[in-house]
C-alpha cells in the first residue's frame, strides 16, 4: 500500500462546494487502496482576514500573538474536510499540527520545520484512517504554536511526504501545473510538462507563488516525488524531479517579486567589518537580506545596498537607527516601490547571450535597470514596482514567443 501526501490551497477549499470537491479527489485515492495524508491551507482570504481583524486592533501586534490567531485559519479547513469526509462514510480524522508533533523553531511568522513526530499520524493510517493536518504552522519547544511564512503549508505537505517516505505529494491549486510565468500576467505563458527542483526553487525563491521555496529545498533534500496539479481539472500537472527528460535550449521561466523593498545605508565608513557589522545586526533580528550592492560613495565613504521582504522594514529601519553611532552611517534611504524580475534556467550562466537577451528586452520596452543580481541559474533585475509587469511580459515574449 502506498502513501500519498495530497495538499490542497486555500482556493480550492474555499467554500462548501470546494470542500465537497476535494473530499471527493481524497476519497477517490483513498478508494483505490492509498494511505491518504492530506494537507491544508485556510480557506480563501481567511489569512489576509485574520490579519485585516488584527490591524483593526493593533498594528503592531506581536509575532506571537499574530500566529496564534493565523494559525486558527487551517484548522477550520480541516475539520470542515473531515465532516465532509465523515458524510461520506470514510474514516478520518483532523489533526492540528501541534497534536502531531510538527516541530519548529520559535521564530514567529518564519518558523522552521525540525522535526515532525510520526506516531501520531502512523497509528490513524494504521487504523485505515484518512489523517487531514494543518498547513502552514509548527510547535515551538515552549508549546507555543509557529507560522511557517506565507505560503507555507506547501512546506508543511512536503516535510510530512519526507518524514512518512511517501511515494507521491501533490500540491492542487487553482492553475494546473507550473508555467513559464504567473499565467494571470502572461496569458500565453506556456505549461511545463517537468521542472528540476534547482529551477523550480529559484523560481519559486524570485516570487512564482505556485510553490513555497521551502517546500521545494526540502523535496530535493529528501528526494520527494512532487507534482503541481489542478483541483478543479483532471489533467496531468507539472512533475517537480532531480533531471528532466528535455534538453534545455531555453529559460524555464520568468518570475516577478513585488514584496521586497530597498534599503540603502548612505556615508558608511570605508573600513574591515562593517558590511559585516550590518548583515549580522540584521541577520540577529531574523531579517532576510537579498540583493546586496556596495558602491563607492562621496569623501572616502561608501553605500551598501541591500533588499528585504517589505514587512521587514519598519523593524530594519528601527534597528539600523538604534545602532546609527556604532555603525557611524550618515542616513537611511528606503524605497517600498520597487520589484525584482527574473529569469530561471539550467545552465544559463554558461550561454553568455541569454542575459544580453533580458537586457535587451527591457531596452526595448524602454524599462530602467537598477540593480542586476546573477546566481548560476538566474538573472534577476530591479525595477520600479509600475514597471514589473510590462518587464514580465516583454521578457516573456523575447524568449518563448520567437521561438
Ligand atoms: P494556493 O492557494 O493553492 O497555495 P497560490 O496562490 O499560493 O495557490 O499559488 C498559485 C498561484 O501562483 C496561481 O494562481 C498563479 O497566479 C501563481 N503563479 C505565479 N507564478 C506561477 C507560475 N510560474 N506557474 C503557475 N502559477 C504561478
Ligand atoms: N494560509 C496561509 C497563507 O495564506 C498558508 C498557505 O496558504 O499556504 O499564506
Ligand atoms: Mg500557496
Amino acid at each position: 500500500m502506498s502513501l500519498i501526501v495530497q495538499k490542497f490551497g486555500g482556493s480550492s477549499v474555499k467554500d462548501a462546494q470546494r470542500i465537497r470537491n476535494v473530499a471527493g479527489i481524497i476519497a477517490e485515492t483513498y478508494l483505490e487502496g492509498n494511505d491518504v495524508l492530506v494537507v491544508l491551507s485556510a480557506q480563501g482570504d481567511t489569512t489576509d482576514d485574520l490579519i485585516a481583524k488584527a490591524e483593526e486592533i493593533n498594528p503592531h501586534a506581536s509575532k506571537r500573538e499574530m500566529d496564534m490567531l493565523l494559525s486558527t485559519g487551517e484548522q477550520i479547513s480541516v475539520a470542515l474536510c473531515a465532516m465532509a469526509l465523515e458524510s461520506m462514510g470514510l474514516p478520518c480524522i483532523s489533526l492540528a499540527a501541534w497534536q502531531v508533533g510538527i516541530h519548529s523553531t520559535s521564530v514567529h511568522s518564519d518558523a522552521r520545520i525540525r522535526k515532525i513526530d510520526t506516531e501520531r499520524i502512523q497509528a490513524e493510517l494504521d487504523q485505515h484512517r484518512i489523517v487531514i493536518v494543518t498547513g502552514f504552522q509548527g510547535v515551538d519547544r515552549s508549546g507555543d504554536v509557529t507560522t511557517l511564512g506565507r505560503g507555507g503549508s506547501d512546506t508543511s505537505a512536503v516535510a510530512l511526504a519526507a518524514a512518512f517516505r511517501a511515494s507521491l505529494c501533490q500540491i492542487y491549486t487553482d492553475v494546473d501545473g507550473v508555467y513559464t510565468t504567473d499565467p494571470r500576467i502572461v496569458s500565453n505563458a506556456r505549461k511545463l510538462e517537468e521542472i528540476t527542483y534547482d529551477e523550480m526553487l529559484e523560481l519559486a525563491s524570485q516570487g512564482a507563488q505556485v510553490l513555497h521555496n521551502r517546500s521545494v529545498e526540502l523535496a530535493k533534500k529528501f528526494r520527494v516525488n512532487l507534482e503541481v496539479v489542478s483541483s478543479l481539472e483532471r489533467k496531468p500537472g507539472t512533475k517537480v524531479k532531480e533531471v528532466t527528460k528535455v534538453e534545455k535550449t531555453n529559460i524555464a521561466g520568468v518570475a516577478k517579486d513585488t514584496s521586497i523593498a530597498r534599503v540603502a545605508l548612505v556615508g558608511l565608513q570605508h573600513n574591515p567589518g562593517v558590511a559585516f557589522q550590518v548583515f549580522d545586526l540584521l541577520s540577529k533580528h531574523n531579517i532576510n537580506v537579498d540583493v546586496i550592492l556596495q558602491s563607492i560613495g562621496r569623501e572616502d565613504t561608501k553605500d551598501i545596498t541591500f533588499t528585504i521582504h517589505k514587512k521587514d522594514l519598519e523593524e530594519a529601519e528601527d534597528v539600523l537607527n538604534e545602532h546609527k553611532d556604532a555603525l557611524r552611517f550618515d542616513h537611511i534611504e528606503a524605497d517600498e516601490h520597487i520589484g525584482k524580475v527574473s529569469i530561471v534556467g539550467a545552465g544559463l550562466m554558461s550561454n553568455c547571450g541569454v542575459a544580453a537577451k533580458m537586457f535587451e528586452a527591457l531596452y526595448e520596452a524602454g524599462i530602467n535597470i537598477q540593480m542586476i543580481n546573477t546566481s548560476e541559474i538566474r538573472v534577476s533585475v530591479l525595477l520600479d514596482e509600475e514597471d514589473v509587469n510590462r518587464a514580465v511580459k516583454a521578457i516573456h515574449a523575447k524568449f518563448f514567443d520567437e521561438t
